[in-house]
C-alpha cells in the first residue's frame, strides 16, 4: 500500500543530534544542542534520520568523559564494545535495504576516535584513518559487498560538509536539493 513516506534513511552518529554526548570541552561552536544546519538539511530534504550508539559514552556508561585521542580507546575491550554495536547497526541497515529502501549515507565526526571517517585525533596530532567504530562499520558492509557512501562531518569547516552532503543528497534523483 503506497503512502506518503520517504524511502530514503541516513545513519548520523549519535552526538550529531545531541551534542551533550561529546567529550567535555569540545562544543565550541554556535550549536549548543543538535548540529543544525546538517540536521536542518536532512530534515528539509525529507530523508529518514537513524541515530547511531554513542560507542564512548555507552562504554563509559555516563556522558561525562574527558577528551582523549586514539590510544586511550584503542584497547581490546572497547574494540569488542566497537564491534557489538557494529553488528546492531549493520542489522538495522540490511532491515531497511531488505525492506526496499535507499540508505543514502553514514555521517561520522571528523577527529572523533570512534566516529571520524577521514582523519582521527591520536593524543598528538591528527592522522589519517577511520574511527574505531566506524572502521568496524565500514569493513562489515564491505565483506557484505554494500556500498554507502560515509561523509566526516567537521564542525569547523561545516559548509564543506554541506556541501558534500548535498551533493549525495541530490545524486540518483530529480530531488531539488533545499
Ligand atoms: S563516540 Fe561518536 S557519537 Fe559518541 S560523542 Fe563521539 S563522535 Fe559522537
Amino acid at each position: 500500500m503506497s503512502d506518503n513516506r520517504s524511502r530514503k534513511f541516513i545513519f548520523v552518529p549519535f552526538c550529531l543530534m545531541a551534542q551533550a554526548y561529546q567529550a567535555q570541552g569540545i562544543v565550541k561552536y554556535d550549536w549548543k544542542g543538535t548540529i543544525k544546519p546538517i540536521m536542518q538539511l536532512l530534515i528539509d530534504n525529507e530523508i529518514n534520520i537513524i541515530q547511531m550508539p554513542c560507542a564512548e559514552s555507552l562504554y563509559k556508561n555516563n556522558l561525562i568523559r574527558e577528551p582523549k585521542g586514539l590510544s586511550k580507546y584503542n584497547n581490546v575491550e572497547f574494540n569488542n564494545h566497537c564491534n557489538d554495536l557494529t553488528e546492531t547497526v549493520f542489522k538495522e541497515i540490511k532491515n531497511i535495504i531488505n525492506s526496499g529502501y535507499e540508505v543514502i549515507a553514514i555521517l561520522g565526526i571528523e577527529h572523533s576516535p570512534s566516529c571520524c571517517i577521514n582523519y582521527i585525533y591520536t593524543n598528538n596530532g591528527m592522522e589519517k584513518r577511520k574511527g574505531l567504530f566506524i572502521d568496524k562499520l565500514f569493513n562489515k558492509l564491505q565483506k557484505e559487498n554494500i556500498e554507502i557512501p560515509m561523509i566526516g562531518i567537521n564542525r569547523k569547516y561545516i559548509n564543506k560538509s554541506i556541501k558534500e552532503l548535498k551533493s549525495i543528497i541530490g545524486k540518483g534523483s530529480d530531488v531539488n536539493v533545499k
